[in-house]
Protein backbone atom coordinates (compact mmCIF):
# COMPACT_ATOMS: atom_id res chain seq x y z
CA UNK A 1 0.00 0.00 0.00
CA UNK A 2 1.44 3.37 -0.74
CA UNK A 3 2.59 6.27 1.71
CA UNK A 4 0.18 8.58 0.68
CA UNK A 5 -2.77 6.17 1.23
CA UNK A 6 -1.74 4.80 5.23
CA UNK A 7 -2.07 8.58 5.54
CA UNK A 8 -5.23 9.41 4.13
CA UNK A 9 -6.18 6.43 6.25
CA UNK A 10 -4.72 7.57 9.76
CA UNK A 11 -7.72 10.91 9.20
CA UNK A 12 -5.91 12.71 10.62
CA UNK A 13 -4.48 10.54 13.35
CA UNK A 14 -0.21 10.89 13.55
CA UNK A 15 1.31 7.55 12.66
CA UNK A 16 4.87 6.20 14.00
CA UNK A 17 7.07 5.34 11.45
CA UNK A 18 11.15 4.51 10.80
CA UNK A 19 14.33 4.92 9.20
CA UNK A 20 16.91 2.03 9.39
CA UNK A 21 19.98 1.38 7.79
CA UNK A 22 21.11 -1.83 5.94
CA UNK A 23 23.59 -3.75 7.61
CA UNK A 24 26.96 -3.65 7.80
CA UNK A 25 28.12 -6.05 4.68
CA UNK A 26 29.01 -9.36 6.86
CA UNK A 27 26.20 -8.74 9.37
CA UNK A 28 23.38 -11.17 9.31
CA UNK A 29 19.73 -10.28 9.21
CA UNK A 30 18.24 -11.62 12.19
CA UNK A 31 20.20 -8.74 14.15
CA UNK A 32 18.38 -5.92 12.20
CA UNK A 33 14.97 -8.40 12.61
CA UNK A 34 15.71 -8.11 16.52
CA UNK A 35 16.04 -4.67 16.52
CA UNK A 36 13.10 -4.03 14.62
CA UNK A 37 10.83 -6.87 16.54
CA UNK A 38 10.03 -4.36 20.06
CA UNK A 39 8.96 -1.56 16.93
CA UNK A 40 6.22 -3.59 15.87
CA UNK A 41 4.10 -2.67 19.03
CA UNK A 42 3.82 0.39 17.35
CA UNK A 43 2.48 -0.47 14.35
CA UNK A 44 4.49 1.23 11.85
CA UNK A 45 2.56 1.55 8.30
CA UNK A 46 5.79 1.31 6.25
CA UNK A 47 9.75 1.68 6.94
CA UNK A 48 12.45 3.32 5.00
CA UNK A 49 15.68 1.96 3.98
CA UNK A 50 18.45 3.96 3.30
CA UNK A 51 20.96 3.50 0.27
CA UNK A 52 24.57 3.73 0.87
CA UNK A 53 26.76 3.86 -2.75
CA UNK A 54 30.36 3.02 -2.72
CA UNK A 55 33.47 4.49 -0.96
CA UNK A 56 36.47 4.28 -2.05
CA UNK A 57 39.22 2.44 0.06
CA UNK A 58 42.95 2.48 -0.17
CA UNK A 59 44.50 -1.43 0.12
CA UNK A 60 48.32 -1.68 1.10
CA UNK A 61 50.02 -3.67 -1.80
CA UNK A 62 53.30 -5.46 -2.18
CA UNK A 63 56.00 -2.80 -2.36
CA UNK A 64 53.93 -0.63 -0.34
CA UNK A 65 52.05 1.08 -3.47
CA UNK A 66 48.09 1.77 -2.42
CA UNK A 67 45.57 0.43 -4.18
CA UNK A 68 42.29 2.23 -4.29
CA UNK A 69 39.36 0.31 -4.80
CA UNK A 70 35.69 0.84 -4.20
CA UNK A 71 33.21 -1.03 -1.73
CA UNK A 72 29.56 -0.71 -0.92
CA UNK A 73 29.39 -1.16 3.11
CA UNK A 74 25.79 -1.27 3.19
CA UNK A 75 24.55 -3.36 0.39
CA UNK A 76 20.98 -4.79 0.32
CA UNK A 77 18.49 -1.94 0.21
CA UNK A 78 16.22 -3.69 -2.27
CA UNK A 79 16.74 -6.90 -0.26
CA UNK A 80 16.20 -5.97 3.27
CA UNK A 81 12.72 -4.38 1.69
CA UNK A 82 11.78 -7.29 0.47
CA UNK A 83 12.61 -9.09 3.42
CA UNK A 84 11.15 -7.01 5.83
CA UNK A 85 7.82 -6.85 3.85
CA UNK A 86 7.82 -10.58 3.71
CA UNK A 87 8.51 -11.00 7.26
CA UNK A 88 6.29 -8.39 9.19
CA UNK A 89 3.66 -7.59 6.15
CA UNK A 90 4.77 -4.09 6.63
CA UNK A 91 5.29 -1.72 3.15
CA UNK A 92 8.68 -0.80 3.05
CA UNK A 93 10.18 2.51 1.15
CA UNK A 94 13.72 2.14 -0.60
CA UNK A 95 15.96 5.12 -0.86
CA UNK A 96 16.43 5.22 -4.34
CA UNK A 97 19.09 7.91 -5.43
CA UNK A 98 20.53 9.49 -8.78
CA UNK A 99 24.56 9.06 -7.66
CA UNK A 100 26.25 6.28 -9.16
CA UNK A 101 22.99 4.84 -11.37
CA UNK A 102 22.55 5.26 -15.25
CA UNK A 103 19.84 6.20 -16.26
CA UNK A 104 19.22 2.42 -17.41
CA UNK A 105 20.41 1.31 -14.04
CA UNK A 106 17.70 3.11 -12.09
CA UNK A 107 14.77 1.62 -14.61
CA UNK A 108 16.27 -1.68 -14.08
CA UNK A 109 16.50 -1.05 -10.05
CA UNK A 110 12.74 0.61 -10.35
CA UNK A 111 12.01 -2.77 -12.40
CA UNK A 112 12.73 -5.24 -9.45
CA UNK A 113 11.33 -3.20 -6.85
CA UNK A 114 7.85 -3.34 -8.77
CA UNK A 115 8.22 -6.98 -9.38
CA UNK A 116 8.99 -7.19 -5.58
CA UNK A 117 5.38 -5.26 -4.70
CA UNK A 118 7.14 -2.12 -3.41
CA UNK A 119 5.01 0.41 -4.14
CA UNK A 120 6.83 3.08 -2.37
CA UNK A 121 10.47 5.08 -3.26
CA UNK A 122 11.90 7.82 -1.71
CA UNK A 123 13.63 9.69 -4.34
CA UNK A 124 16.77 11.40 -3.78
CA UNK A 125 19.83 12.77 -5.07
CA UNK A 126 21.82 11.17 -2.60
CA UNK A 127 25.18 11.81 -0.68
CA UNK A 128 28.54 12.75 -2.78
CA UNK A 129 31.00 9.57 -2.19
CA UNK A 130 32.59 10.49 0.94
CA UNK A 131 36.40 10.74 -0.21
CA UNK A 132 34.81 13.50 -2.97
CA UNK A 133 33.07 15.80 -1.05
CA UNK A 134 30.83 16.86 -4.02
CA UNK A 135 28.16 15.32 -5.40
CA UNK A 136 28.76 14.34 -8.90
CA UNK A 137 26.40 12.24 -11.60
CA UNK A 138 27.19 9.35 -13.50
CA UNK A 139 27.68 10.42 -16.87
CA UNK A 140 23.94 8.82 -18.25
CA UNK A 141 22.79 9.84 -14.67
CA UNK A 142 20.47 12.24 -12.85
CA UNK A 143 21.68 15.27 -11.51
CA UNK A 144 18.87 15.85 -9.64
CA UNK A 145 16.29 14.61 -7.70
CA UNK A 146 13.22 16.27 -9.47
CA UNK A 147 15.43 14.14 -12.53
CA UNK A 148 14.88 11.15 -10.99
CA UNK A 149 11.65 11.53 -9.68
CA UNK A 150 10.63 12.79 -13.58
CA UNK A 151 12.31 9.03 -14.98
CA UNK A 152 9.51 7.30 -11.82
CA UNK A 153 6.68 9.40 -12.77
CA UNK A 154 7.05 8.69 -16.66
CA UNK A 155 7.67 4.77 -15.97
CA UNK A 156 4.48 5.17 -13.66
CA UNK A 157 2.85 6.41 -16.78
CA UNK A 158 3.96 2.84 -18.89
CA UNK A 159 7.44 5.28 -20.73
CA UNK A 160 10.28 3.37 -20.31
CA UNK A 161 13.98 4.31 -21.72
CA UNK A 162 13.15 2.01 -25.04
CA UNK A 163 10.59 4.13 -26.63
CA UNK A 164 10.04 1.51 -29.34
CA UNK A 165 8.31 -0.71 -26.50
CA UNK A 166 4.37 -0.93 -27.30
CA UNK A 167 2.06 -1.21 -24.11
CA UNK A 168 4.76 -1.41 -21.57
CA UNK A 169 3.10 -2.34 -18.53
CA UNK A 170 3.30 0.74 -16.37
CA UNK A 171 4.98 0.48 -12.51
CA UNK A 172 2.25 2.65 -9.79
CA UNK A 173 4.90 3.72 -7.30
CA UNK A 174 4.17 6.56 -4.68
CA UNK A 175 7.01 8.75 -4.73
CA UNK A 176 8.03 10.61 -1.47
CA UNK A 177 10.59 13.52 -1.29
CA UNK A 178 13.29 15.17 1.00
CA UNK A 179 12.97 18.32 2.59
CA UNK A 180 15.31 20.84 4.44
CA UNK A 181 13.57 22.89 7.63
CA UNK A 182 17.32 24.50 7.85
CA UNK A 183 18.06 25.00 4.11
CA UNK A 184 19.82 22.15 2.34
CA UNK A 185 23.73 23.10 2.51
CA UNK A 186 23.82 23.32 -1.13
CA UNK A 187 21.35 25.99 -2.04
CA UNK A 188 22.10 29.70 -1.53
CA UNK A 189 18.91 30.29 0.60
CA UNK A 190 16.20 28.57 1.60
CA UNK A 191 13.81 30.54 -1.12
CA UNK A 192 15.55 29.06 -3.32
CA UNK A 193 15.54 25.34 -1.98
CA UNK A 194 11.48 25.63 -1.92
CA UNK A 195 11.31 26.53 -5.46
CA UNK A 196 12.75 23.13 -6.33
CA UNK A 197 10.93 21.40 -3.59
CA UNK A 198 8.00 22.80 -4.92
CA UNK A 199 9.47 21.41 -8.39
CA UNK A 200 9.41 18.07 -6.81
CA UNK A 201 6.06 18.37 -6.04
CA UNK A 202 4.18 19.62 -9.18
CA UNK A 203 6.66 16.88 -11.17
CA UNK A 204 4.66 14.28 -8.80
CA UNK A 205 5.79 13.74 -5.63
CA UNK A 206 3.16 12.75 -3.37
CA UNK A 207 4.97 13.78 0.06
CA UNK A 208 7.71 15.40 2.07
CA UNK A 209 10.01 13.68 4.44
CA UNK A 210 12.18 16.21 6.49
CA UNK A 211 15.93 16.39 7.46
CA UNK A 212 16.28 16.02 11.09
CA UNK A 213 15.62 19.03 13.83
CA UNK A 214 15.71 19.77 16.86
CA UNK A 215 13.67 23.04 17.28
CA UNK A 216 10.24 22.74 16.29
CA UNK A 217 9.50 26.39 14.97
CA UNK A 218 12.35 25.31 12.77
CA UNK A 219 9.72 23.21 11.16
CA UNK A 220 6.39 24.71 11.92
CA UNK A 221 8.00 27.53 9.48
CA UNK A 222 9.32 25.52 7.02
CA UNK A 223 5.47 23.81 6.60
CA UNK A 224 4.01 27.83 6.34
CA UNK A 225 6.83 28.69 3.74
CA UNK A 226 5.94 25.37 1.67
CA UNK A 227 1.74 25.96 1.63
CA UNK A 228 2.89 29.65 1.02
CA UNK A 229 5.00 28.63 -1.57
CA UNK A 230 2.11 26.26 -3.11
CA UNK A 231 3.32 23.28 -1.26
CA UNK A 232 0.19 21.28 -0.02
CA UNK A 233 1.41 17.61 -0.19
CA UNK A 234 1.98 16.03 3.65
CA UNK A 235 5.07 17.12 4.95
CA UNK A 236 6.45 14.05 7.46
CA UNK A 237 8.90 15.21 10.43
CA UNK A 238 12.14 13.52 11.10
CA UNK A 239 13.13 12.75 14.55
CA UNK A 240 16.86 11.65 15.63
CA UNK A 241 17.27 10.81 19.46
CA UNK A 242 20.22 12.42 20.26
CA UNK A 243 22.54 9.60 22.07
CA UNK A 244 26.10 10.39 22.64
CA UNK A 245 27.87 13.67 23.57
CA UNK A 246 30.05 13.62 20.00
CA UNK A 247 26.72 13.88 18.51
CA UNK A 248 26.64 17.43 19.46
CA UNK A 249 29.08 18.11 17.08
CA UNK A 250 28.93 15.22 14.73
CA UNK A 251 25.33 15.81 13.47
CA UNK A 252 25.84 19.59 12.54
CA UNK A 253 28.79 18.59 10.53
CA UNK A 254 27.32 15.77 8.53
CA UNK A 255 23.46 17.05 8.22
CA UNK A 256 24.01 20.91 8.32
CA UNK A 257 21.21 21.77 11.08
CA UNK A 258 21.54 23.60 14.53
CA UNK A 259 20.98 22.03 17.77
CA UNK A 260 19.17 24.36 20.43
CA UNK A 261 21.39 25.65 23.46
CA UNK A 262 18.92 24.08 25.65
CA UNK A 263 19.67 20.90 24.72
CA UNK A 264 23.56 21.09 24.32
CA UNK A 265 23.60 22.48 27.95
CA UNK A 266 21.87 19.45 28.83
CA UNK A 267 24.19 16.92 27.10
CA UNK A 268 27.02 19.20 28.21
CA UNK A 269 26.12 18.59 31.68
CA UNK A 270 25.90 14.94 31.05
CA UNK A 271 28.38 12.90 32.77
CA UNK A 272 28.46 9.83 30.31
CA UNK A 273 26.63 8.65 27.23
CA UNK A 274 23.74 6.83 28.96
CA UNK A 275 22.74 9.95 30.70
CA UNK A 276 22.79 11.61 27.14
CA UNK A 277 20.61 9.25 25.86
CA UNK A 278 18.09 10.12 28.82
CA UNK A 279 18.58 13.34 27.46
CA UNK A 280 18.03 12.68 23.77
CA UNK A 281 14.94 10.51 24.71
CA UNK A 282 13.27 13.08 26.80
CA UNK A 283 13.68 15.63 24.12
CA UNK A 284 12.20 13.65 21.29
CA UNK A 285 9.19 13.01 23.27
CA UNK A 286 8.59 16.80 24.43
CA UNK A 287 9.63 17.34 20.17
CA UNK A 288 6.97 14.77 19.39
CA UNK A 289 4.34 15.36 21.69
CA UNK A 290 4.38 19.27 20.02
CA UNK A 291 4.47 17.81 16.46
CA UNK A 292 1.31 15.19 17.02
CA UNK A 293 -0.29 18.80 18.78
CA UNK A 294 0.91 20.56 15.34
CA UNK A 295 -1.41 17.54 13.77
CA UNK A 296 1.74 16.07 11.83
CA UNK A 297 0.79 13.01 9.31
CA UNK A 298 3.91 11.04 10.82
CA UNK A 299 6.86 11.25 13.37
CA UNK A 300 9.68 9.67 10.90
CA UNK A 301 12.28 8.65 13.75
CA UNK A 302 15.97 8.00 12.19
CA UNK A 303 16.87 4.60 14.03
CA UNK A 304 20.47 4.97 12.76
CA UNK A 305 20.74 1.45 13.32
CA UNK A 306 19.12 0.98 17.25
CA UNK A 307 15.97 0.81 18.02
CA UNK A 308 16.05 0.71 22.02
CA UNK A 309 15.98 5.07 22.19
CA UNK A 310 13.24 5.06 19.81
CA UNK A 311 11.49 1.87 21.68
CA UNK A 312 11.45 4.27 24.60
CA UNK A 313 9.79 7.25 22.79
CA UNK A 314 7.36 5.12 21.24
CA UNK A 315 6.44 3.99 24.76
CA UNK A 316 6.02 7.53 26.16
CA UNK A 317 3.71 8.23 22.63
CA UNK A 318 1.81 5.52 21.20
C1 LIG B 1 14.76 12.13 4.55
C2 LIG B 1 16.12 11.98 3.91
C3 LIG B 1 16.58 10.73 3.54
C4 LIG B 1 17.83 10.57 2.93
N1 LIG B 1 18.27 9.32 2.58
C5 LIG B 1 19.45 9.17 1.93
C6 LIG B 1 19.90 7.89 1.49
O1 LIG B 1 19.26 6.87 1.73
N2 LIG B 1 21.08 7.82 0.83
C7 LIG B 1 21.84 8.92 0.54
O2 LIG B 1 22.90 8.80 -0.08
N3 LIG B 1 21.44 10.16 0.96
C8 LIG B 1 20.27 10.31 1.63
N4 LIG B 1 19.85 11.56 2.04
C9 LIG B 1 20.74 12.70 1.82
C10 LIG B 1 20.42 13.44 0.51
O3 LIG B 1 20.64 12.59 -0.60
C11 LIG B 1 21.34 14.66 0.45
O4 LIG B 1 20.93 15.60 1.39
C12 LIG B 1 21.52 15.30 -0.91
O5 LIG B 1 22.59 16.25 -0.80
C13 LIG B 1 20.28 16.07 -1.40
O6 LIG B 1 19.30 15.23 -1.77
P1 LIG B 1 17.88 15.78 -2.33
O7 LIG B 1 17.14 14.63 -2.84
O8 LIG B 1 17.26 16.67 -1.34
O9 LIG B 1 18.44 16.64 -3.60
P2 LIG B 1 17.80 17.64 -4.62
O10 LIG B 1 16.34 17.82 -4.47
O11 LIG B 1 18.28 17.23 -5.97
O12 LIG B 1 18.50 19.01 -4.21
C14 LIG B 1 19.90 19.09 -4.05
C15 LIG B 1 20.34 20.55 -4.09
O13 LIG B 1 20.20 21.06 -5.42
C16 LIG B 1 19.27 22.14 -5.47
N5 LIG B 1 18.48 21.88 -6.67
C17 LIG B 1 17.51 20.96 -6.81
N6 LIG B 1 17.05 20.96 -8.09
C18 LIG B 1 17.79 21.88 -8.76
C19 LIG B 1 17.83 22.33 -10.10
N7 LIG B 1 16.99 21.82 -11.02
N8 LIG B 1 18.72 23.29 -10.44
C20 LIG B 1 19.57 23.80 -9.52
N9 LIG B 1 19.58 23.42 -8.21
C21 LIG B 1 18.70 22.47 -7.85
C22 LIG B 1 18.49 22.08 -4.17
O14 LIG B 1 18.06 23.36 -3.75
C23 LIG B 1 19.53 21.49 -3.22
O15 LIG B 1 20.38 22.50 -2.76
C24 LIG B 1 18.64 11.73 2.68
C25 LIG B 1 18.17 13.00 3.08
C26 LIG B 1 16.93 13.13 3.69
C27 LIG B 1 16.45 14.49 4.12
Amino acid sequence: MKVIDHIKNAKGKTLFSIEILPPLKGENIRSLFDNLDPLMEFKPPFIDVTYHREEYVYKKKEGGLLEKTATRKRPGTVGICAAIQNHYKIDTVPHIICGGFSREETENALIDLHFLGIDNVLALQGDAIKSEGRFAPESDGHRFASELLGQIVGMNKGKFLDEDLGNASPTNFCVGVAGYPEKHFAAPNLKADLKYLKLKVDMGAEYIVTQMFFDNKKYVDFVTQCREAGIQVPIIPGIKPITTKSQANVLPTIFHIDLPTELTDEVEKCKDNAAVKQVGIEWAVQQSKELIKFGVPTLHFYSMGKSDPIYKIGKELF
